[in-house]
């Protein structure tokens, strides 16, 4: 798992996935596996459910530094938390990425981060 990452950011990374699932038990096993960049072009994180006798999800994300995975990680676990809701939707990308993926990321990003703001966006 990760082998680009030094030790105590493996441990770190792998922290954040213990918590995670935790948090926010997944429906199905989740499977996590990290590519190098030549093994995943085009991407920096994918969710995927594979359905059948045993169903799971799986995460594959790119071999990159801890910032970048840390957010790829949590990008695609919002999706899996929002799988159900969306998996009627998956030719359409605009959907993945809609208002309950958007507060479900800023919840678990907040949420592992410790980061709050008591003032609102005012947008
Ligand atoms: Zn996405």
């Amino acid at each position: 798992m990760a082998p680009n990452l030094s030790k105590v950011d493996r441990k770190r990374f792998l922290d954040v996935i213990h918590r995670l699932k935790k948090e926010n038990p997944p429906v199905f096993p989740l499977k996590i596996r990290t590519l190098s960049k030549d093994k995943f072009k085009g991407y920096y994180g994918l969710m995927q459910f594979f359905d059948g006798k045993k169903p799971y999800f799986l995460i594959t994300l790119r071999q990159s530094d801890y910032d970048i995975m840390f957010d790829s990680l949590i990008h695609e676990y919002a999706h899996l938390l929002c799988y159900s809701f969306q998996q009627h939707h998956a030719e359409d990308t605009v959907l993945w990425h809609d208002a309950s993926w958007g507060a479900t990321y800023a919840r678990l990003y907040s949420s592992l981060t410790g980061e709050s703001n008591p003032a609102k966006c005012s947008a």
